[in-house]
């Protein structure tokens, strides 16, 4: 390259050759829509946990490897190097102790939340740890465990989840892992039988964690008394290799999240002491005889799986992260990014369109409704977590747990759709690397598979109501509380419509309830029409699955509604105009979910034509209405600029000077292709 060449390269990474100062602002947007008090509005937001998410922001924004990282982190190694350092640096400064498991729980559920503000792979890489591995040894060790969770805390073990193997995923109680139990010497010898028997997945195997606690069949001779949960050394505290008897590798590269070392695990011969059997359920005595609390193998199973309710509970909490980084990036951009207009002197934001605001406003409802989910979880889990020490098959746990499956598919597959949409709305620029809309997409994916596949969680909520409604059918009296509103009269139910104000909220909580009876109905009916087609129950259920997962969706729906209604109805003595703007959003999110079930509606006579249209002509106010308040909603919700650190998303509305000098910022923006020869040959002077 010639030296003048060179100069000019150089002079335009130091100066750039984008300083047009073309830079809108957002303050014009900031100006429109009805006044609300941003910080009210903020704290109504992050009320639950407020001091902790101030706590952990403060940690975070302390951390230099989290505020100034770029995006030239390319390869596997390079991000899980960096991650590493952020999870050292974060670690010193926040204190996790064992009584926050125990007692402050919500202190252990803002943490993963801020986390996961941040960065997904960032709390999946601490999450896997503190949230599964962890609360396993809690949940299902006794007090000899607990120095195990002393040191976890302080990170001075690394744990992972070893419950996945190739060959099982959603099916885990058939595991092929076996322990076997030696009375003489008092130990289990771990085993993978077959290749589809090797722990496939388990995050952290692969190269960092020295712990695990992995599942395996406990077998006592020749029986096999069922999945229990063992933790186990997986490698040498002091050469970090893998210990005789255990193998470990990388499953290799992902789809994203590859700063997560996802490993398998093998285990030959592996010989662990008795205490590594995770025993609150079950012993074996001095006599070598296999004692449980649980008398049945598959009830014995439900237990071991409680230890998931908090990893559950994490995609939650990842749902709302990503789609409210999401959500900032889109509507900021939206109201800079202008597209045609009345004539070419005036250009308008393309937020200023009603289709945008359609398009983009019913995902920002969605946003809150996420939020009440999460706090559906935060704020029951401590309860639970009492109650299933004495009876973890009492009705509140396996209400909470239909409760809690139903809202995680809602949660994360409504974050997906929403994330897609605005990468749609920041259009080809969304494309962009440093946008980071592609990276929070398939970031979010695995939400929608790992923790309880969608599809299968939907079938046991869905197992839940019918379960109980069987039994309100033979008479006994309703107890799970989110069954309530079960109406087993069902011609009745169909008469039961709102009379007066249709879109009134206690009439859009009604219908709600209505649709819920209506698919209950037509479960029910599915179930009874094919038990008299099929002999066996497997075949009963298989043919009634795509009704029953419908169920399984509503019954999700109306527990946001009703949680999310009491909370804001608290907003009303604190702000007026904050109170009516989320009442606004609430109503939007009813509308929309009515608006998916018309067919069903309009089909069974519930709904008129013309009642469908004064919904739809409602869900466009609506969403034009709040469209002109979006940026001042998304100012009092967001994070702070460094966590999402997108160049469309900052607050000050320099998005596409951010762009441009990310962009020139880049060493190969300039440089000249390798493959100049090739080209040369090609083009032919
Ligand atoms: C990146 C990543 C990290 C992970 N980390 C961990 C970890 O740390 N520890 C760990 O133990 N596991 C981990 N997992 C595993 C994860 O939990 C499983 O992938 C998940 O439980 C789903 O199981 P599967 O992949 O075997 O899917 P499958 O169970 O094979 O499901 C495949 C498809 O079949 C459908 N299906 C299955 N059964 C039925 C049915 N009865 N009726 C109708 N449809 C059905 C499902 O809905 C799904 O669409 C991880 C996975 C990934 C990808």
């Amino acid at each position: 390259m010639v030296s003048l060449e060179r100069l000019s390269i150089i002079k335009s990474h130091l100066l750039g050759n984008f300083s047009f100062g073309y830079d809108p602002s957002l303050d014009e947007y900031r100006k429109k829509g009805k006044s609300f008090n941003l910080e009210t509005l903020r704290y109504y937001y992050y009320e639950i946990g407020f001091p902790h998410y101030q706590e952990f922001n403060a940690a975070l924004r302390s951390c230099p490897s989290i505020t100034e990282r770029g995006f030239s982190i390319e390869t596997k190694d390079d991000k899980r190097n960096l991650l590493m350092q952020q999870l050292e640096e974060f670690t010193k400064k926040v204190n996790i102790t064992r009584e926050h498991y125990l007692e402050n729980p919500i202190h252990n559920f803002i943490l993963a939340k801020s986390g996961l503000n941040f960065d997904m792979s960032f709390f999946v890489k601490a999450g896997v740890h503190l949230a599964l591995y962890l609360d396993s040894i809690l949940n299902l060790g006794t007090e000899k465990h607990h120095h195990l969770v002393d040191r976890g805390c302080k990170f001075k073990d690394i744990g992972c989840f070893g419950l996945t193997e190739l060959g099982r995923g959603s099916n885990v109680s058939l595991c092929g892992t076996t322990a076997h139990y030696i009375h003489k010497t008092r130990e289990f010898i771990i085993n993978t039988p077959d290749s589809l028997s090797a722990k496939w997945w388990i995050g952290g195997a692969a190269q960092t964690s020295n712990k695990s606690v992995i599942f395996a069949q406990l077998f006592i001779g020749k029986t096999n008394y069922g999945l229990h949960g063992f933790v186990v050394d997986l490698r040498d505290k002091v050469t970090c290799k893998p210990l005789p008897g255990v193998i470990v590798g990388d499953c290799g590269g992902k789809a994203e999240n590859d700063a997560i070392d996802n490993g398998f695990i093998i285990f030959k011969n592996y010989k662990v002491p008795y205490d590594a059997l995770l025993d609150k359920v079950s012993q074996i005595n001095n006599e070598g005889k296999f004692v449980s609390l649980i008398n049945k193998k598959e009830k014995r199973f439900g237990k071991m799986m409680s230890c998931l309710l908090l990893g559950r509970s994490a995609c939650l909490m990842s749902s709302e992260a990503n789609l409210k980084n999401a959500l900032t990036i889109a509507i900021r951009w939206a109201a800079i990014r202008k597209q045609f207009g009345p004539n070419p002197e005036r250009e308008v934001p393309i937020l200023d369109y009603l289709l945008t605001r359609t398009r983009l406003i019913p995902h920002l409802a969605n946003l809150f409704a996420i939020t009440a989910a999460c706090e559906i979880a935060f704020t029951r889990y401590k309860d639970m977590k009492k109650i299933m020490e004495i009876d973890f098959e009492r009705i509140e746990v396996t209400e909470y747990h239909a409760i809690l499956s139903s809202v995680k598919v809602l949660t994360t597959e409504s974050a997906f759709e929403g994330i897609h949409q605005c990468r749609k709305i920041c259009g080809g620029l969304g494309y962009s690397k440093f946008v980071k809309l592609g990276e929070y997409l398939t970031k979010h994916d695995i939400n929608l598979t790992w923790e309880g596949d969608n599809n299968i969680l939907l079938q046991q909520t869905a197992g839940f109501i019918i379960k109980q409604s069987l039994k309100a059918l033979k008479g006994d009296t309703i107890q799970a509380a989110s069954l309530k509103c079960l109406n087993l009269n069902f011609e009745l139910s169909r008469s039961d419509r709102p009379s007066k104000d249709l879109l009134s909220i206690n009439s859009l909580i009604s219908i709600l309830e209505h649709i819920f009876n209506l698919l209950l109905h037509k479960a029910l009916l599915t179930l009874q029409q094919n038990s008299a087609k099929f002999e066996a129950y497997f075949d009963v259920w298989n043919t009634s699955q795509p009704t029953l997962q419908k169920l399984g969706r509503i019954y999700g729906v109306v527990e946001i509604a009703k949680h999310w209604r009491r909370r804001f109805e608290l907003l009303k003595q604190k702000d007026l105009e904050a109170f009516y703007l989320v009442e606004k959003l609430y109503c939007l999110y009813i509308i929309e979910k009515i608006l998916g079930y018309q067919g069903e509606l309009l089909c069974e006579g519930y709904f008129s034509g013309t009642e469908v249209k004064k919904m739809e002509e409602e869900h466009e106010r609506l969403c034009n209405e709040l469209g002109e308040s979006a940026v001042r909603i998304i100012d009092a919700v967001a994070n702070e600029d460094f966590m999402h650190a997108s160049c469309l998303g900052y607050s000050d509305g320099q998005a596409y000077k951010r762009l441009t000098d990310t962009v020139e910022a880049q060493a190969d923006c300039y440089k000249e292709s390798s493959s100049l020869n090739v080209i040369k040959r090609l083009i032919t002077p």
